[in-house]
């Protein structure tokens, strides 16, 4: 989607674009997959109704009237139970936390809402800041699965600026001047858009290479493929550090090469069960008892059954950094566990229901959030090497991972590009 986006805005200044993208299509981590008898996003996305940019493009591209919006259930799954906390009175009724516990926790979700951007949030590890603010039963019983769920074993390097951004982006929509915040989505998923995005590209003259990878980027803006070198004025890298590394070798100085080492990424083994009909009808369960996945995400209570031939999708994500054994293990081995605890978690879930099962692996997913990082790790966009820039998620400091911060990434760096090219 950076890549892309990028493309389309140089395309749109007069700029001569060619895009190399190393699989068949072009997406990346939004791209479908078939599952079973159906088709959608490889890994599970959804747009707020508070993100502009990416509702922006969608209606550019001619699918605002399939943009479908709704508010969704959560739910927590703790000691052996599915609990609903969708609303301030479930949220009052949850058992694993006495009355004074949800008070503080409320209070903490609405301090975190109000509280301004600031370094010392990279500073403070983010369990600590919890505990400040939620006491230490909390922090231990909701905030640590919470943040197990999102970032694994390396949540304990994190800093508070990481709960700070998320909690911030849920409230985004009350920030835009909306009621609440609502979950949607385009109908067919990303496919549509991506078909579009690729066609509104041709129509602007951009060059695409797909299923290219790029093995070599050397200085004076020369790319090197499996089959053949082209040069350009600019490069822009829009893959993560670690990519970026790679593909330059050793053309960056020392220094450069130090920082694009230094970001650690954070991946993802994520899990697509389609089921014979819906299941329980909440978008997001988060997990806190012991589970080799981190939370289940049910599309099918997001999107409009028809639209999925009546079936039920579920994602079992487990978020790793880039050395984790689990990487090693075969679809076969991962479809028995995450299988088997799912159905030990929900028994009436018989193996007949299950009409479908892949797994995505995402090994670049995301910067690993850890305290300093802005000081220490952020990447710069000038590589030192001539003719070469990098534009990457690992740049989004105070914010989180999604499309929409994307986008913005490739609209603040497009008038720099322009400026040099000129
Ligand atoms: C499990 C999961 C759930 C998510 N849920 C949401 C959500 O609900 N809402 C939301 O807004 N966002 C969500 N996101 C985040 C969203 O997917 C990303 O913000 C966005 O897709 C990042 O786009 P990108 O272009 O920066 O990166 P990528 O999509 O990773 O793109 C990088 C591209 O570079 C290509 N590439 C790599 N190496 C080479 C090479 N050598 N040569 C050529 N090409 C190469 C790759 O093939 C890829 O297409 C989610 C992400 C994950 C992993």
């Amino acid at each position: 989607m950076l890549g892309a986006r990028l493309a389309w805005l140089l395309a749109d200044a007069g700029v001569a674009v060619t895009l190399y993208e190393a699989g068949p299509t072009l997406g990346g981590l939004v791209a479908p997959w078939q599952v079973g008898d159906l088709t959608w996003d490889r890994l599970y996305h959804v747009i707020l109704l508070s993100d502009a940019r990416t509702r922006a493009l969608v209606e550019a591209l001619g699918l605002g009237d399939r943009l479908r919006f709704g508010v969704t259930r959560t739910g927590f799954y703790t000691d052996g139970r599915q609990h609903s906390m969708s609303d301030a009175l479930e949220f009052l009724r949850f058992p694993p936390l006495g009355l004074t516990d949800k008070l503080r926790l409320g209070g903490t979700i609405a301090a975190v809402a109000r509280m301004p951007a600031g370094p010392w949030l990279e500073r403070v590890p983010v369990l600590d800041f919890l505990t400040a603010l939620s006491g230490r039963r909390t922090a231990e019983r909701i905030w640590r699965p919470l943040l197990q769920a999102k970032l694994g074993d390396e949540h304990a390097r994190a800093p508070a600026a990481f709960i700070h951004a998320t909690i911030q982006r849920m409230y985004a929509a009350r920030r835009a001047g909306l009621k609440e915040e609502q979950f949607g989505y385009v109908q067919g998923g990303y496919a549509p858009v991506l078909a579009a995005l690729t066609a509104a590209l041709q129509a602007r003259g951009v060059t695409l290479r797909l299923g290219q990878p790029v093995q070599a980027v050397e200085a004076g803006g020369r790319v090197r493929t499996a089959g053949a070198v082209e040069a350009f004025d600019q490069v822009v890298l829009t893959t993560s550090p670690r990519i970026a590394h790679r593909l330059l070798g050793q053309a960056p100085p020392a220094a450069v090469q130090r920082r694009l080492a230094a970001v650690e990424m954070m991946g993802v083994i994520c899990a697509s069960v389609v089921l014979d009909r819906p299941f329980r009808g909440f978008y997001v369960t988060n997990i806190t008892d012991p589970s080799p996945f981190t939370g289940i995400i049910e599309m099918s209570a997001l999107v409009d059954p028809a639209e999925l031939g009546g079936r039920g999708l579920l994602y079992l994500p487990r978020y790793l950094p880039a050395d984790h054994p689990l990487w090693a293990a075969d679809d076969d081995a991962l479809q028995a566990t995450f299988l088997g605890a799912l159905q030990a978690m929900y028994p009436d879930l018989t193996p007949d229901r299950v009409r479908g099962f892949g797994v995505a692996r995402a090994r670049d997913v995301m910067a690993t959030p850890v305290r300093g990082y802005s000081a220490r790790r952020l990447p710069p966009v000038d590589v030192g090497v001539p003719g070469v820039r990098l534009v990457t998620s690992a740049q989004i400091v105070n914010g989180t991972l999604n499309v929409d911060e994307t986008l913005g990434l490739a609209e603040r760096a497009a008038p720099a590009l322009l400026e040099a090219l000129r």
